[in-house]
């Protein structure tokens, strides 16, 4: 049978800060939900930092007005309770004010999947917050080119044959599809610069879809870069797709990714359990893995992929190699390269007055 599984979030508000939503936002985004459940096989409502996440199973196929409106709906009736509490960012994700059919381009980010169920369906989403989505350009690379991080690479038929990756060019909105293994060079340029080409999508060599990932809202805003949206992604495992561990053990190695405090440093991607708060310890990026099992459309789970004491260890790795980067300051790399600190306005004045004192010698 068919299913399709999606991802929306959005950041509606948070408490004291960029941090968490409040329990009664939270509530009110699953009441919402759960009014309008006839029209879903199942659902789960949960957060990343300060980014709420809404995944559900249904028949309709991706880009769905219906679904889409569903989610709509329940973060524009939460974002109310978010003013009423006064919570910081109330509705910032919400850029709209009506409804338009889809939600991509309105703010809130999504990762769709439209699957033929197999027996034993799983997958993992990946909801990162004080990010941006090529921070899982060197996880996915990880995951489908690197036989270092996946042996499955060599020994799954499948696998071995070379997925492909749809990848974005977030500045022009277009999409180029790269064929593993002859465009593998031409795959590692663009994901090297995460700031600018990030992967959309990845599929199997017979063209079953095994990974979507939430980009479109980046070039959808007419006439605004908005580059820097926290990402969401559902990767579907085992069989002859990843193992689940393959990709849980591609964010083992906290590396370095733009977002933070500002939107304007760099720091290390730390794995967290599921329904963590964002730190305030400068905003270390995270990330949540919630692994799902489905059987005609019912989830079962999540678990919590990144839970288990072992990520303890990446947790104190990543929160060193943060405060290496955060000993240096403002100085490059822990700050964003200047053109992609453009978008701050006050960035800008500051090098309008600072140009405005350079003279000839
Ligand atoms: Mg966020």
């Amino acid at each position: 049978m068919k299913v399709t599984v999606s991802a929306i979030k959005a950041d509606i508000g948070s408490i004291g800060g960029h941090t968490r939503p409040s329990d009664e936002l939270l509530e009110s985004v699953k009441k919402t939900v759960k009014e309008h459940a006839q029209n879903l096989y199942d659902y789960y409502v949960g957060f990343t930092g300060d980014d709420i996440h809404i995944i559900m199973s249904h028949s309709k196929g991706p880009d769905n007005k219906e679904i889409h409106k569903l989610a709509w709906d329940a973060f524009t009736e939460a974002t109310k309770i978010a003013k009423g509490q006064g919570l910081y960012g109330a509705g910032q994700d919400l850029l709209k004010d009506a409804f338009s059919g889809n939600v991509k381009g309105m703010g809130p980010g999504v990762a769709e999947i439209e699957m033929e169920e197999r027996p034993s369906e799983v997958f993992s989403i990946f909801a990162a917050d004080k990010t941006e989505p090529g921070a899982f350009n060197f996880p996915f690379w990880r995951m489908f080119v690197d036989a270092r991080s996946s042996t499955g690479l060599l020994i799954n038929e499948s696998l071995a044959e070379g997925v492909l990756f749809r990848i974005m060019d977030v500045m022009s909105g277009k999409v180029a599809d790269l064929k593993m293994w002859q465009d593998k060079p031409e795959l590692e340029a663009a994901l090297m610069y995460p700031g600018r080409y990030v992967v959309h999508s990845v599929f199997s060599y017979d063209g079953e879809q095994i990974l979507s990932a939430s980009t479109d809202r980046l070039h959808n805003i007419a006439g605004t870069y908005v580059g820097k949206d926290d990402p969401i992604a559902i990767v579907r495992t085992q069989k002859n797709f990843p193992a689940t561990e393959e990709a849980g053990s591609a964010f083992n190695e906290p590396h370095f990714v733009a977002g933070n405090t500002r939107g304007s440093h760099h720091m290390p991607l730390m794995p967290v359990k599921v329904n963590s708060s964002a730190s305030i310890n400068y905003s270390i990026p995270i990330v949540s893995c919630l692994v799902f099992s489905m059987h005609n459309g019912v989830f079962t789970g999540p678990h919590d992929g990144f839970g288990t004491v072992d990520w303890d260890l990446q947790r104190m790795w990543a929160a060193e190699r943060a405060m290496i980067m955060r000993n240096q300051g403002f100085v490059h790399p822990a700050t964003l390269v200047p053109e992609e600190l453009e978008y701050n306005k006050g960035y800008e004045a500051r090098m309008a007055k600072l140009n405005n004192k350079f003279k000839e010698l």
